[in-house]
């Protein structure tokens, strides 16, 4: 039997029209991803019109006609796969959820695929994305320097763009010399899976190529076991059935747990994965578990399980690093908006501005300040209106980044530095 190849989940960033759904739709289709009855309907479509080849261009252009049209055909699984991996790409920066979905961990990226139109260049939401994405903990990194067809093919603007591009991941802390730069045009395939006769003066990866340079996620299983629950089920004959992804450390049959903050405690009588049920279940894991001891309403969403001998850690408060991504006026002690981590949505209070930052470098430039903007990085301590789990970034990631929304938008994105259990 095949062996599986390993999963990565991919982050399409850049500005608006720069050709993110292009690429993604280029991608599906030189993976073969397609639906073949789509393809069959647009190549008849294709011959009836005369044509005699038929070109991504054509099933691109259809989609967005019956897209427009209100039809939507479901290209959306967006899974295909290259040599070593299969790739899930995952939603953007800019698309209204993505970070509190990157944070909350129902879109982890382990990469993003920059893509930069060389007729644009850098534009505000590719600085925005990058800067996201770095914050968010995305450390790889490919740059699709598209529409290359646009302007001609031309080495000398490729390598201005290159430049600009270069700069801004600089600034953001971004290791350059580890991220391939890849002149493309989705549109028209060129160096997305086969090397373009068009840019005879390039010869790095394609996109293809590098997707499987890409280092595939560590598995934290030393790390202590956490469960942010999403769900609670109270199934008759089972008992009670807390659903979730593994987040860090493994569970096992038998084991006893900790549900934070609440505090209740029980023993894990069976663990289901995909209706399947396992012995023991791993990071990345989605699973659903039956714990005895532990009735339905003694926990609910945003609950985190943990060992009791090394428990999730209930915040009286926390400082962070935090960046104002947008806010209509101003930021000041007080505030009370509503902090997104892993599964739990509490309002925490702003109690103390500590310092602004430099977000490339952590340098402070001011101490104490009496308000954050839009564009902002700072330290803050804030305080939960109510109990709820948070854990240091440095030790368990994915329960140490949040999205702090108020007025419908996300505010502001963050990391935890410590935590006053
Ligand atoms: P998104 O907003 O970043 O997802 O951008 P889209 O993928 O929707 O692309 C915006 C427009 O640019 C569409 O009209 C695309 O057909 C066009 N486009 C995307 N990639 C290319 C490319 O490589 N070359 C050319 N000429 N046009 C492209």
């Amino acid at each position: 039997m095949a062996k599986e190849k390993e999963h990565i989940n991919v982050a399409m960033i850049g500005h608006v029209d720069h050709g993110k759904s292009t690429l993604i739709g280029r991608l599906l289709y030189e993976a073969g991803e397609i639906p073949e009855h789509i393809i069959e309907k647009y190549r008849k479509e294709a011959q009836e019109k005369g044509k005699a080849t038929f070109e991504f261009a054509w099933v691109m252009d259809r989609l967005k006609e019956e897209r427009e049209r209100g039809i939507t055909i479901d290209v959306a699984h967006r899974k295909f796969k290259t040599q070593k991996y299969e790739i899930t790409i995952v939603d953007c920066p800019g698309h209204r959820d993505f970070i509190k979905n990157m944070i909350t961990g129902a879109s982890q990226a382990d990469a993003a695929i920059l893509v930069v139109a060389a007729d644009d260049g850098v534009q505000a939401q590719t600085k925005e994305h990058v800067f996201l994405s770095r914050t968010l903990g995305i450390n790889q990194m490919i740059v699709a320097i598209n529409k290359m067809d646009k302007v001609n093919y031309d080495q000398k603007r490729y390598e201005e763009v290159k430049e600009q591009v270069v700069k801004l991941l600089k600034m953001v802390g971004y290791k350059v010399d580890e991220i391939p730069f890849i002149p493309t045009s989705a549109y028209n395939g060129d160096n997305v899976l086969k090397k373009s006769d068009k840019t005879p003066w390039y010869n790095g990866p394609t996109i293809f190529e590098a997707l499987d340079t890409l280092k595939p996620p560590e598995k934290p299983v030393d790390k202590p076991l956490r469960i942010p629950i999403q769900d609670v089920y109270s199934i008759s004959g089972v008992g009670t059935v807390p659903v979730g992804r593994v987040e860090t450390g493994v569970l096992k049959v038998g084991d006893k747990v900790i549900f934070e903050p609440p505090g209740v405690s029980g023993e894990v009588k069976s663990i289901e994965m995909h209706h399947e049920p396992i012995k023991e279940a791993y990071p990345g894991d989605n699973i659903g578990f039956n714990v005895r001891g532990v009735g339905k309403n003694d926990i609910r969403r945003g609950d985190v399980c943990g060992h009791p001998d090394n428990p999730p850690t209930v915040a009286r408060d926390f400082t962070a690093q935090i960046i104002v991504l947008q806010h209509p006026t101003a930021i000041t002690v007080g505030y009370t908006p509503v902090v997104h981590a892993h599964t739990a949505q509490v309002a925490c209070k702003f109690v103390e501005l500590l310092k602004k930052i430099d977000p490339r470098t952590g340098q402070v430039k001011e101490e104490n300040p009496q308000f954050l903007k839009t564009g902002d990085a700072a330290v803050v301590k804030l305080e939960p209106t109510r109990p709820m789990v948070v854990e240091k970034v440095k030790e368990i990631p994915p329960l140490g980044r949040f999205a702090i929304r108020d007025m419908g938008m996300t505010v502001a994105a963050g990391m935890v530095l410590d935590v006053t259990p």
